[in-house]
């Protein structure tokens, strides 16, 4: 290709410069810069039928101009038509303007007017000139966003180009668009920048108008077919296929002290099915806080370890490591597998042996943080990754961590990613390029709905009696501390005055404190020590939010609750009723309460199940904040809303896969305008 996209518009270089500014790099890129709103020049008003409030637009004389120096400078220009007379007034004006305004100019002008001293006024009606004969335009203006240097007019102009001359190729095949009832492509983006239809007016705007169905539904077509081609590109990788032993993972379910839920059975039966097969299984497990996927993570390293490979598995704290460690060695190694856990806290003789056995292929399940991530990492024979937490990794880590093994130019090894942050179903089918999903729906038996309650913080003193009591009853609690966004050390303090506070509040309990900055041996045994039931009460920061597990602890008091967002409070509410016990979440909150704390404070009370939680989550936040790719917008839909036009997603999800089948390089083409428009492929 090279040169530049744009010149095929036939613009100056200055111009496109300035598309470039507004990140306009393509044709199609441009025509997909769609108004803000829509003026209507279409109709001439006469100055004594306006209405205050409502833009229009006037032809009318300037009988007379100055600038007045009171009450501030600004230039006042008096015209008139043949109806009535209109005062229009320009804080900032040049030189020149005062020139053109001559007596006697004719000037269309564009604005609302409203009740001035002296009569009818404008302030800073957009104006022109106009010469003996100038036609009325035949289409509503549109407004734009622009940006310094680029008028609005000169903006119409590149994009009445771009609707010349980019390639609008119809590229749908015909059926599609009859059996969905689709309007052309080219029409549909005249009718949005040009739309001659004043009645679809409010239809454009509200993006509900047919014209706006075609370009979601190409957007969103776009993004599912290059998810199949991306699917199609995995297939072709190599994997080792992992069969496992049967008689190994009968004695690790016969030793489980507990039967697997069906839910995690059926799971279970998703990830075997994918991991015989010969090319890298990319899953993603969903399961609320407390679902029990440390089990199906412990079955698919098994499942590798048995079949002659080795299992990684990556979390993103010490705290959840340590926690996952535990768990699953305790379970893998009466089955005589050797683990290691890898993490930044290790000594360095601790690091090297770690690295050696990783290296020699002895460690069969390696957990680890971060640390896995550096190169000085090498698998004998990597076969699993399980990736716990996932959406606190980003895509390059997830993918780095599939490359440290030393076949990793012949084989990729399969991958699970496992996360408590529910993505609603809409939303994963339309944000993640190429991959499966397996839902574990429905907690372990015995559980009981974790009570909820929010509690004024004026009112702590009988939040403290109740914890003593649930406490002195041999019950066990947590205190979370407020997060501070601004600064850790902040936080710190905050943990450890509340730890101190609390401490001589509770003289008859033994209190613990854990926080972000004590080493993993001190966090490890403080967890330890709370999980034995040595303490009753542990303060801690927000570091306790993802994986920890301690059944016995009933009851957590969040302070600040407000200033903590949806899926971080169902997390850490996660945290108890954990066992057969009643588990009680008291959430302290400090007046007053903004709008959308309010809002989130009620949803957390009002709902228990992490999925209706995640979807109101998305709702107030939309979901490039709530997938936390606000910044780098990847893969997001920028027309399409996967909730709002769901029906659209279904369709297109439908229709992708037909096409890619029957005509694989067209599909590409619908797939590459869109994304070439947007400057970035889909990462896998
Ligand atoms: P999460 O999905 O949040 O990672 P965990 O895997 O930590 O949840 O499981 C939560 C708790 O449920 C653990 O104490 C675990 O031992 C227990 N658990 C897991 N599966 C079952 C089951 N089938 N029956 C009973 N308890 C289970
Ligand atoms: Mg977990």
């Amino acid at each position: 290709m090279g040169g530049d996209p744009l010149e095929e518009l036939g613009l100056t270089p200055a111009l496109r410069s300035r598309l470039k500014k507004l990140h306009l790099h393509h044709p199609f890129a441009v025509l997909l810069h769609t108004p803000l709103r829509y003026e209507d020049e279409t109709r001439v008003t006469p100055i004594a039928s306006l209405q205050p409030g409502q833009p229009a637009c006037v032809e009318a004389r300037v009988v007379h101009t100055e600038v007045t120096q009171r009450p501030r400078k600004m230039l006042k220009v008096l015209v008139r038509d043949e109806s009535a007379a209109l005062v229009l007034r320009f804080l900032h004006f040049y030189g020149g303007q005062i020139q053109a305004l001559q007596p006697d100019t004719m000037l269309r002008l564009f604005g609302e007017v409203r009740p001035g001293l002296l009569g009818a006024e404008m302030v800073h009606p957009r104006y022109r000139i106009l010469q003996a004969h100038s036609p009325l335009p035949q289409t509503l203006t549109p407004i734009y966003t622009t940006t310094a240097g680029l008028s609005q007019e000169r903006l119409r102009y590149c994009i009445q180009r771009a609707l010349q001359h980019a390639d609008l190729e119809e590229l749908l095949p015909l059926e599609m668009r009859q059996v969905l009832q689709l309007p052309g492509l080219e029409e549909s983006l005249r009718m949005i920048h040009q739309p001659s239809d004043h009645g679809a007016v409010q239809a454009l705007l509200e993006r509900t108008h047919r014209s706006w169905k075609r370009l979601k539904f190409d957007e969103i077509l776009a993004q599912q077919i290059s998810m199949l081609l991306h699917r199609e590109r995995r297939q072709k990788l190599k994997a080792p296929p992992l069969p496992g032993s049967a008689q190994q993972r009968q004695t690790f379910l016969q030793r489980l002290p507990f039967a697997l839920t069906q839910a995690q059975q059926r799971v279970v039966e998703e990830i075997d099915a994918d991991l015989v097969k010969p090319f890298p299984m990319q899953r993603l497990l969903q399961g609320d806080v407390g679902s029990g996927k440390t089990m199906v993570a412990a079955l698919a390293c098994l499942q590798a370890i048995s079949s002659g490979y080795q299992a990684a598995l990556m979390a993103p704290t010490e705290i959840l490591c340590d926690q996952l460690f535990r768990q699953i060695d305790a379970r893998l190694q009466p089955l005589g597998i050797s683990s290691v856990w890898l993490t930044g806290q290790l000594s360095r003789k601790e690091r090297e042996s770690a690295l050696a056995r990783i290296h020699s292929g002895l460690a069969q399940l390696v957990v680890g943080t971060h640390a896995l991530l550096q190169d000085t990492v090498v698998f004998k024979a990597l076969g699993l990754v399980v990736i716990d937490e996932q959406q606190r990794f980003g895509v390059e880590q997830r993918l780095l961590l599939r490359q440290r093994s030393e076949q990793s130019n012949l084989i990729t090894p399969h991958q699970l990613m496992m996360s408590a942050t529910p993505i609603p179903r809409t939303l994963s089918m339309s944000y993640f390029a190429d991959l499966d999903l397996s839902v574990l729906d429905g907690l372990p038996p015995g559980r009981q709905p974790i009570i909820t309650k929010l509690v004024d913080d004026r009112r702590r003193q009988q939040v403290i009696e109740r914890v003593r009591a649930t406490c002195l009853q041999g019950g066990q609690a947590y205190w979370v501390c407020p997060l501070i966004e601004e600064s850790e050390v902040l936080q710190l303090q905050t943990a450890v005055a509340t730890f101190e506070y609390l401490s001589g509040t509770f003289p008859d309990l033994q209190v613990g404190l854990v926080h972000g900055r004590m080493n993993t041996q001190q966090k490890a045994d403080c967890m330890m020590r709370f999980a034995a039931g040595q303490l009753q009460l542990l303060v801690a920061t927000t570091v306790i939010e993802v994986g920890v597990d301690v059944p016995a602890a009933t009851i957590m008091v969040i302070e600040h609750a407000e200033r903590m967002g949806l899926a971080q409070l169902h997390q850490l509410r996660g945290r108890i009723g954990r066992g057969q016990q009643q588990g009680v979440c008291l959430l302290l909150y400090h007046h007053p309460l903004s709008s959308l704390a309010r809002a989130r404070l009620k949803v957390i009370f009002e709902n228990q199940d992490g999925f209706e939680v995640a979807r109101q989550d998305l709702l107030l936040r939309g979901p490039g904040e709530y997938l936390g790719i606000r910044q780098s917008g990847e893969g997001l839909l920028r027309f399409g809303d996967p909730e709002r036009d769901e029906a659209l997603l279904r369709d297109a999800a439908l229709w992708a896969k037909r096409w890619v089948a029957c005509a694989p390089h067209e599909a590409q083409r619908h797939a590459l305008r869109w994304l070439s428009s947007e400057q970035e492929l889909l990462s896998a």
